[in-house]
């Protein structure tokens, strides 16, 4: 067949392989953040957990604090009213005392709603560390095989320069400009097969008969009228398939 034709596809399948190779090495970053994300949200969860638990023994050892004061002045107060005659002091003296009695029972009860928001926390944390923990090292893993896919990858980006850079030693100035024209003009499968109806599997349109004549023909490089990609007879694309397939075998 054409060589040219068979150097063109070859550059094309390259220069997708290339694409595709630099997609995902674009998006290797992202995904990177997003593992790390994923730690860290569970890092931030545990912190969080932490401080509620500091907070509420914060909370706690000053209730306990100031039920301290109370104890202490309903013991004054009592003293004070066991040593007093007049009437009205010691009315007064009770109604102190009571209210010191409710400061203190609300005092324990809010202690009580207290250690069990703790408690809560405690739980919760643990779970926290669980599921911290169990995913570390997956995504730790998961991490480090990023990084291998990367430099994978880097390497056949370079791998497939160089045969690139080959190829187009081999392809003449003039067709590889057609070619390059394409391209650059978004149509990224340059080189496209035409059916045996004879349409354009690039535009989808029919050719005229020389075109197709022309394709057939397979002496020379032909373009769709409609929309200038090269058009190769796809009965040469299993000659060409197996002439990559003994050239990759030889590589191995
Ligand atoms: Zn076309």
């Amino acid at each position: 067949m054409h060589t040219v034709l068979s150097d063109l596809i070859e550059l094309q399948q390259l220069d997708n392989a290339l694409r595709d190779y630099q997609r995902r090495i674009d998006r290797l970053p992202q995904e990177l953040a997003t593992l790390q994300k994923q730690q860290d949200e569970k890092k931030a969860e545990i912190k969080m957990l932490e401080e509620k638990i500091r907070n509420g023994e914060l909370q706690r050892r000053q209730l306990e604090l100031e039920e301290k004061r109370y104890r202490e002045s309903l013991s004054k107060l009592r003293s004070q009213q066991l040593l007093t005659r007049r009437n009205e002091e010691y009315l007064a003296l009770e109604n102190a005392l009571a209210a010191t009695e409710r400061a203190i029972s609300e005092n324990e009860d809010q202690q009580l709603i207290l250690l069990d928001q703790i408690e809560h926390y405690h739980k919760q944390l643990q779970l926290a560390q669980e599921r911290f923990s169990k995913t570390k090292e997956k995504i730790q893993q998961q991490i480090q095989d990023l990084q291998a896919q990367a430099k994978e990858l880097a390497m056949q980006v370079e791998k497939t320069r160089n045969t690139i850079s080959q190829v187009l030693a081999k392809i003449d100035s003039e067709i590889l400009t057609i070619y390059q024209r394409l391209v650059s003009g978004g149509k990224i499968n340059a080189v496209v097969p035409l059916s045996s109806e004879g349409v354009c599997s690039g535009c989808h349109m029919k050719v005229v008969h020389q075109t197709m004549l022309d394709v057939r023909s397979n002496d020379k490089i032909t373009t769709c009228e409609n929309c200038g990609r090269i058009l190769y007879d796809p009965e040469f694309e299993a000659e060409i398939n197996s002439l990559y397939a003994r050239r990759s075998r030889s590589d191995l």
